[in-house]
């Protein structure tokens, strides 16, 4: 997807914004789920859907529920990829995700597509408390979503969806009564990427490690990198049989540089009023106002590269290998 994002005020005056190149990639999650799941089966991975991972039992000891019922498992590392409420986190006495918003999503079938490629945003402190919401119509699907804090929600999240719904920008000339063809929602991390996301016996990667950017609250593409930083760590960790290589697994390090961008969700979340998101709006139509929301929604740096185990720790490359369950 390309092009101009439009950010919306209360007042419904936008303020256009425009990008020289492609920005934002729309993500069919179900294409991309079974992709990432053929991947894994072919690169030797046991694949069990349907299991619920119910806790530890001891040292290296976890316990496991699928259709055959409950089971003992033994692992040598446990990677927590369970959300941004993990359970796996809390076992291994890992840091936990505190600062949460809540998001809700919806996607529908559209007739045509907009003239011009947009992510329309909206900030309205009534619709979205302490964020945004959001339409992108791709000329095959339009998402339409809301996300902020659960408490400042008035009378839910679902009604606020409904209601920003009909009056969505970015939606003209589309069939009023359109097909719904996903939802999705829950909680989204945003307080920045945990300190400890590792200790002897495992790993967190994405939203259990508050692997999101603060500001923009996307996760897809941070959760993927971490995942290849773990991925790195445990696979020397493992062929080196040596478990104390996943000390260099540290959120402490990167989340330093979220800094600036931590900040400016604290400022963010202050936008309490209509009043107050107008007058915030008011700075977004000045020059730096304007070059600074740029520099949030078009930059590269949503989320810092972790370093390479090589480059960084001297740790040696290791040979290749499968990783079964
Ligand atoms: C409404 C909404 C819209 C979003 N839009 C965007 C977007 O446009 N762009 C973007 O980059 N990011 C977006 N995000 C954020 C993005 O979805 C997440 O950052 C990303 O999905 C993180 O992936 P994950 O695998 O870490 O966590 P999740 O996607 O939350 O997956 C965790 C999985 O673990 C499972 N699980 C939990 N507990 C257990 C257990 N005990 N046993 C077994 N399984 C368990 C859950 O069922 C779930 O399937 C959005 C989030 C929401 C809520």
């Amino acid at each position: 997807m390309s092009s101009p994002s439009a950010p919306v005020s209360p007042d419904c005056a936008p303020v256009t914004l425009r990008s020289n190149r492609d920005e934002y990639r729309l993500g069919e999650m179900g294409p991309l789920y079974e992709h990432g799941a053929q991947e894994a089966i072919a690169a030797g991975v046991d694949l069990q859907l349907g299991t619920r991972y119910l806790g530890k039992v001891s040292d290296h000891t976890y316990l496991i529920r699928n259709d055959a019922g409950r089971t003992r498992i033994q692992a040598q590392y446990i990677v927590g990829a369970d959300g941004a409420r993990s359970q796996v986190a809390r076992d291994l006495g890992l840091d936990l995700n505190t600062h949460l918003l809540v998001g809700a999503e919806r996607v529908y079938t559209v007739t045509s597509a907009p003239a011009e490629p947009a992510f329309h945003c909206v900030i309205d402190p009534s619709i979205a408390p302490g964020y945004l919401a959001w339409v992108i119509n791709d000329g095959v699907h339009a998402h339409i979503g809301t996300a902020g804090y659960a408490r400042r929600y008035r009378h839910g999240i679902q009604q606020a969806l409904e209601t920003f719904s009909r009056t969505a920008p970015g939606l003209e000339h589309q069939d009023r009564h359109p097909q719904q063809v996903e939802k999705r929602g829950g909680p989204i991390p945003v307080g920045g990427l945990l300190p400890r996301i590792s200790c002897p016996g495992g790993l967190l990667v994405g939203d259990a490690a508050g692997a999101v950017s603060p500001l923009t609250a996307g996760g897809l593409d941070p959760c993927l990198r971490l995942s290849d930083h773990a991925v790195e760590i445990l696979d020397s960790a493992l062929t080196q049989s040596e478990p104390d290589l996943l000390r260099h697994y540290d959120g402490a390090t990167l989340r330093r540089k979220f800094r600036g961008r931590l900040a400016m969700r604290h400022a963010f979340a202050q936008l309490r009023s209509p009043t107050m998101a107008a007058a915030a709006f008011t700075g977004l139509r000045t020059r730096p106002g304007r070059a600074a929301a740029k520099r949030i929604l078009f930059s590269d740096k949503s989320f810092p590269t972790p370093p390479t185990p090589q480059d960084s720790f001297g740790i040696r490359p290791a040979a290749p290998t499968t990783v079964g369950a």
